[in-house]
């Protein structure tokens, strides 16, 4: 809340006016520039927050039946007055209390949407795609009302105890406690004098159709001669109960929308009913878009969970693994007792069950989007993909399948398009060789330029490029797949197969002549502190030096992560490999004392900047440069 001003209003009381969080002020400027072409959405989202009352009613009505009064039955009402340029979306739910009101519908509970919002770029302000990153929902009603008035009474409160909330959406609202005879929640919007298309029976009517017929509860609408009770529009059976064949793609897209609170389609779904030993039904979607809490530890995820139809609660997420955190949808189970709490969820061997199969069909469902659509699949990976990674660790129980959804950069893709997949990598192996070689570097340009790969870019073979944060942790977990190891080529000696590297005569393992032995003594002599070896390269062509890490020792971007989390992280050093065809270290070969020690010194300090590392003294390395680079000729005058 920004302010506080009582002003007390004839016929209520307590009235006062308040401000609009900033972050629900942003919200409303940015849905008023990205979705004005879509405005007639409000209704959708009016009767999806009607249906999610409705739902929470009967959930809390099962241990406290009262809470129904003498209205048992849960509908929805969509009512026109057209003259007065009014529509009202009424349900029979749960209601508010008045500190209930002002929280929900003044401020936006996920924590970041402010910092989220503030980032936009005008562009992006207008991309409506964007705006479903965090839904639309109650303030879609300022789209179209230039005043929009709450009355709610929350379930088991007694009438004088109801709330009326209203605003323009400019910035403030007033509350006042106010009767409220009949339970639940009644959203009237004043439409503005742009919106009086909405003032229209058939209109709505056809909205109801398109939007909302998946609603479990009937939506009704006085008949069209205004005559008689008032009918349903929709169907007003939950859509999952439906048989697959009757559901169209319009109506899926509907309810995906409804239960992910999300504006965009999602990009696939999988709609599951099975029956025997236990029974349950399921409806699992895929998003299309990263919610931008993705990261948020404490954000919420999961599915929603029914019993026998009942909602009973959101976010239920013992049933799936965190890593498929980014899954949408409901799960309905038959064999739940209806009281079932999130801790008896935790233990309970019907969860465990129903979660190793949802596991399982999220990945089918991921395995055949890859297989059928790979454009819609890359959209996928690059939303998701490094969550999705997080599976190699958590659950190796499904690694395999896990890890042939990998998508990778490579030395033989396009640009920093991730569309390798390992099986690719496999199927395009020579014969003879047996090894997925990778690299991991700070960036994707530092890892596509690193002189870890000169000599293997030059004999062809494929190298997958990773460089995101996750991935040295990730793919420790990932030693071989389908039989092929996994290999770091910034790791122990390089080696393709059985063979060694082919096409340079100071192959490892073979005798440097006496020479090479002597200087690769000086340079270790030089550098004793900081490195663990000294020898010959196979890998390089163009650089002088390069940098490898011992087969076990922890890589540097790990072991940043450990240090960061306070752990104590056992000494490694790496080993510098010499290039010894490079004329710098033919240079290096001819000097002495401090002039060898220092020129030792820069090579080690440019084979770490080549991998994206950061010096240890930086200012050292700088002074070490610029002392050379004075050395050089001064030009001709
Ligand atoms: P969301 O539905 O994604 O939570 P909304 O902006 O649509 O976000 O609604 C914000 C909140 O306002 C809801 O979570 C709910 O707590 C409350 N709310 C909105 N409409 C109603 C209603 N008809 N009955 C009870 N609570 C409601
Ligand atoms: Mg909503």
């Amino acid at each position: 809340m920004t302010e506080t001003v009582d002003k007390p209003a004839a016929g209520a009381s307590d009235q006062a006016t308040l401000g609009f969080q900033t972050e629900v002020k942003q919200l409303l400027q940015l849905m008023i520039h990205s979705l004005y072409s879509h405005r007639e959405i409000f209704l959708r989202e009016l009767i999806s927050n009607a249906s999610d009352a409705n739902d929470k009613l009967r959930f809390a009505a099962l241990n406290d039946p009262q809470l129904l009064e003498s209205e048992p039955d849960l509908n929805i009402r969509v009512e026109l007055d057209p003259e007065q340029k009014t529509i009202s979306v009424v349900d029979d739910g749960i209601g508010m209390t008045r500190d209930e009101v002002v929280a929900q519908l003044g401020t936006i509970a996920r924590s970041g949407t402010g910092e989220f919002l503030s980032q936009l770029t005008g562009e992006q302000q207008k991309d409506s795609q964007l705006i479903g990153q965090f839904g639309v929902g109650f303030y879609s009603a300022f789209m179209v009302a230039d005043r929009v008035d709450v009355m709610t009474r929350r379930a088991g409160a007694a009438p004088e105890e109801g709330v009326h909330w209203s605003s323009d959406g400019q910035g403030e609202f007033t509350v006042a406690t106010e009767t409220v005879e009949p339970r639940g929640t009644r959203v009237r919007l004043h439409l503005k004098s742009d919106a009086e298309e909405f003032a229209d029976q058939y209109r709505l009517r056809a909205l109801i159709n398109k939007y909302s017929d998946h609603i479990a509860f009937p939506v009704l609408m006085a008949q069209a001669d205004g005559e008689g009770e008032p009918e349903a529009v929709n169907q007003g059976q939950a859509l999952w109960t439906r048989p697959r064949t009757d559901i169209s793609d319009e109506e899926y897209v509907e309810f995906y929308r409804h239960v992910a609170h999300d504006f965009a389609e999602p990009l696939t779904w999988s709609h599951n009913k099975v029956e025997g030993k236990r029974e349950y039904t399921s409806l699992l979607y895929l998003p299309a878009t990263a919610p931008f809490d993705l990261w948020d530890r404490h954000a919420a995820r999961g599915v929603k969970l029914y019993v026998q139809r009942v909602f009973i609660m959101d976010d239920a997420e013992q049933f799936l693994p965190l890593y498929l955190r980014f899954v949408r949808g409901v799960v309905d189970s038959n064999d739940l007792s209806l009281n079932v709490s999130r801790e008896i969820l935790q233990q309970d061997a019907n969860v465990m069950a129903i979660r190793s199969a949802l596991t399982k069909r999220v990945l089918d469902m991921l395995t055949k989007l890859a297989k059928d659509d790979a454009e819609k699949y890359g959209k996928f990976w690059g939303a998701f993909g490094n969550v999705l990674k997080e599976g190699l660790a958590e659950d190796q129980g499904n690694q395999e399948k896990i890890a042939g959804l990998l998508r990778f950069n490579s030395t033989h893709s396009e640009g920093q398009e991730q569309d390798r997949s390992l099986d690719d990598y496999i199927a395009g192996l020579a014969e003879g060789r047996d090894d997925i070689l990778y690299l991991i570097g700070e960036t994707p340009q530092a890892v596509r330029s690193s002189p870890h790969l000169e000599v293997l870019g030059e004999q062809g073979e494929e190298v997958l490029l990773l460089s995101d944060r996750i991935d040295a942790w990730a793919l420790q977990f990932l030693p071989e797949y389908k039989g092929k190891k996994l290999r770091d080529v910034a790791r122990g000696e390089l080696r393709v197969g059985d063979q060694p590297a082919a096409g340079d005569t100071s192959i490892e393992g073979a005798e440097p002549d006496k020479d090479t032995k002597q200087l690769l003594k000086r340079i270790k002599r030089a550098l004793r502190e900081d490195v663990d070896e000294v020898r010959v390269s196979a890998r390089l062509k163009d650089s002088p030096a390069c940098l490898v890490l011992g087969e076990d020792d922890l890589g540097p971007g790990l072991r940043e992560m450990l240090e960061a989390s306070g752990q104590t992280v056992p000494e490694s050093k790496p080993t510098l490999e010499i290039n010894q065809g490079h004329p710098l270290i033919g240079r290096l070969a001819a000097r002495e004392g401090d002039q060898f020690d220092e020129l030792a010194r820069l090579l080690l300090e440019q084979a770490t900047l080549a991998d994206g590392r950061q010096l240890g003294d930086p200012g050292a390395f700088v002074r070490r440069l610029n002392k050379l680079l004075l050395d050089l000729d001064a030009p001709d005058e």
